[in-house]
């Protein structure tokens, strides 16, 4: 392979298995995302993606995406378990959402997780030019960047957080927390979603490493590691593409059709996640529709709960309870042929979603703690109308850009009611000038800008350490 000059690492290649007619497996690019904001990028710059394809044991054939290479890294099946599904999702997610569920930590989990960051930190280096630029993506890999300076002190190393990064009351219960926090501090460009994340490393720094630390850069020892915001977004032209295809939309036509044309349509799509609040929302509409504030002959809430993470232990304990919550109120309020709720516990693909955005009156979004969430920024993307209602819980990172939206608390029980209230019953002209406003700053803010203004200010942060002009 020949050296390439910017390397990406993240847990995840760029790639989804699909199932073909045959029933054979293949390998596709994933759609949206990071890959195509690259995509750009990439046309000049010989790079390579350093990734695990999803597959246990050894890599299958995986196919080339355009002029980026793929560097596959292999797990065992203990090595998924210790390090992606115990100590990055059952240690770091939690706390470092919130702790909406209470972490778990067991100490072999540690082991594997530093032993599988060695190796994608070692996969990096090999395959890095000289004097290189490599982005280090999220909570799996967060001891890579100084695995990675320690191998190759030439290279320029950013990392970036897509989670929330948690104040230091709650970074502080992390055992091994010294090591996680160097583990990042070796990147020379730190960025996360929001500004409060970079105020809480400063302060963590201060405090566990006696650094010298600002909002924006942190000295420990000799070197300096500048830190910063860059929401990540969407690739929102491929989305309003899809939005628009005729298949799509007679898709949406017939959804509102088989819904009920003169219904209200409430939707929700969510992985199911214990972060994305989906108990506090049903809790909300059950007590709705027992108010008599809504009703099932005119109203219907669509949720699409994706499978997510099915080994751990708390998630198929969650869909246990979502599961039957929605039976519950489906057999208390629904009636022959109107469920109140229609619940899909499936992965749709994105013209699906695409239509669905299209059919619903008011996107449900209320995440209890949420790094982005990138279902909000599409369903704005996709309404091209212009109409439609957005309510987006305050503790979603989309909520510091998308303040036309209607905010709510998720945690308070009545705001969420009254909130989704509003959203029915807003007058057409409020919506539109919200939705306006929230696509003109999508316009403004695509996932392409994201990639530019974080490589480009890595690129600065080489230049500052290394003098150049
Ligand atoms: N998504 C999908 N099919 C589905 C539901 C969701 O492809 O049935 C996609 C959705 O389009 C979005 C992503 O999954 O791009 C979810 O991202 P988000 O930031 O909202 O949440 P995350 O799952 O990353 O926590």
């Amino acid at each position: 392979m020949r050296p390439s000059s910017l390397v990406v690492v993240a847990n995840r290649l760029p790639l989804d298995d699909n199932i073909a007619p045959d029933g054979a497996c293949e390998w596709r690019r994933s759609p949206g995302g990071l890959a195509s904001a690259l995509h750009a990028i990439l046309q000049q710059t010989p790079a390579t993606w350093v990734g695990w394809s999803g597959a246990i044991g050894p890599s299958p054939k995986l196919p080339s995406i355009g002029s980026l290479r793929l560097r596959p890294v292999t797990l065992t099946e203990q090595e998924q378990s210790g390090y992606y599904e115990g100590f990055a999702n059952s240690t770091l997610w939690p706390l470092y959402h919130d702790a909406v569920q209470q972490p778990v930590f067991q100490r072999e989990w540690w082991e594997t997780y530093r032993a599988v960051n060695q190796r994608f930190a070692e996969a990096a280096a090999e395959v890095a030019g000289r004097h290189a630029a490599v982005w280090v993506q999220d909570y799996h890999l967060q001891l890579v960047p100084q695995m990675l300076r320690e191998l190759r002190p030439d290279l320029l190393i950013g990392f970036f957080m897509h989670v929330p990064f948690p104040p230091p009351e709650l970074f502080m219960q992390l055992p091994r927390r010294i090591e996680l926090l160097v583990g990042m501090l070796g990147a020379d460009l730190v960025g996360f979603q929001r500004e409060q994340a970079g105020h809480n490393l400063a302060q963590l720094a201060q405090k566990l490493l006696g650094a010298e630390a600002t909002d924006d850069a942190i000295t420990v020892g000799e070197r300096t590691v500048r830190t910063g915001a860059f929401p990540v977004s969407i690739d929102v032209a491929e989305m309003r593409a899809l939005a628009a295809r005729p298949d799509v939309v007679g898709q949406a036509r017939q959804l509102r059709h088989d819904l009920g044309e003169s219904k209200r349509i409430l939707l929700s799509v969510d992985r199911l996640d214990y972060t994305k609040g989906i108990e506090h929302r049903l809790t909300a509409y059950r007590e709705l529709l027992r108010d008599g504030h809504v009703k099932v002959r005119d109203t219907v809430l669509v949720q699409v709960a994706v499978p997510s993470r099915e080994r751990v232990d708390s998630y198929r304990d969650l869909r246990d309870r979502i599961e039957g919550e929605v039976g519950r109120i489906n057999g208390e309020y629904g009636r022959v042929g109107e469920p109140a709720i229609h619940y899909l516990n499936q992965r749709f693909d994105r013209s699906l979603l695409a239509a669905l955005y299209q059919a619903a009156d008011v996107m449900v979004v209320t995440p209890l703690r949420d790094g982005m969430n990138l279902v909000a920024k599409e369903f704005v993307a996709a309404r091209e109308d212009e109409t439609g209602a957005l309510v987006l819980s305050e503790f979603a990172g989309a909520a510091a850009e998308l303040s036309a939206a209607f905010l709510v608390n998720p945690h308070d029980l009545d705001d969420l009611k009254q909130t989704l209230l509003r959203a029915m019953e807003a007058d057409p002209a409020d919506l539109s000038a919200r939705m306006r406003a929230m696509r003109a700053h999508l316009a403004e803010h695509d996932i392409m800008a994201w990639a530019r203004a974080y490589l480009t200010a890595l690129d600065h942060t080489g230049r500052l350490a290394r003098r150049l002009p």
